[in-house]
């Protein structure tokens, strides 16, 4: 018999001397331990995410779920540095804000002669010749830009009722 073996039977032995001695207060101990781990399974599982159904959601679920958040949170801090950045901006122009968005709105003089001759020198929706300003079809404040297209004469009533839809 070489040392190994001996060795494993030895602890076998004191594992069995233990058993017998002290076997409730391991099978107590046993039963503590399943229902402890049995609490934290379910407290995790009331604590994962879930599907419109109830269901826990699988790994990738999770993951994609996981990855949204991600980007919102990078979303949300990009729009944030971009309002301090206006507002810095603003403070050193020593501009106040509707100043700041009529600056950003200018037209170039050469769309501004462009669009002139395509609406005719009149307002594209009654025809007056009169108060003609330079509208944006879609507005600058949701996404339209200072281009040909984009920009149109209207008289300043018909300017003002279509200001009024939007909002
Ligand atoms: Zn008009």
């Amino acid at each position: 018999m070489n040392k190994g073996v001996l060795g494993l039977l030895l602890i076998i032995g004191v594992v069995i001397f233990i058993i017998d001695e002290y076997w409730p207060i391991i099978v107590v101990a046993i039963i503590i331990i399943v229902v402890i781990a049995a609490i934290i399974i379910n407290v995790d599982k009331k604590n994962m995410p879930k599907n419109e159904d109830g269901s826990i959601m699988t790994f990738e679920q999770r993951r994609l779920l996981e990855e949204k958040e991600r980007i919102r949170k990078k979303l949300i801090e990009k729009e944030r540095v971009r309002n301090v950045r206006k507002d810095v901006k603003m403070e050193l122009l020593g501009i106040k804000p509707d100043e700041f968005e009529r600056k950003r709105e200018r037209i170039p003089q050469n769309v501004q002669d462009k669009v002139w001759n395509r609406d005719g020198g009149k307002c594209v929706l009654c025809g007056s010749r009169d108060n003609l300003e330079f509208d944006h079809i879609i507005p600058f404040s949701k996404g339209g830009s200072n281009t040909y297209r984009n920009i149109q004469l209207l008289c300043e009533r018909c300017n003002r009722a279509k200001s009024n839809n939007f909002g």
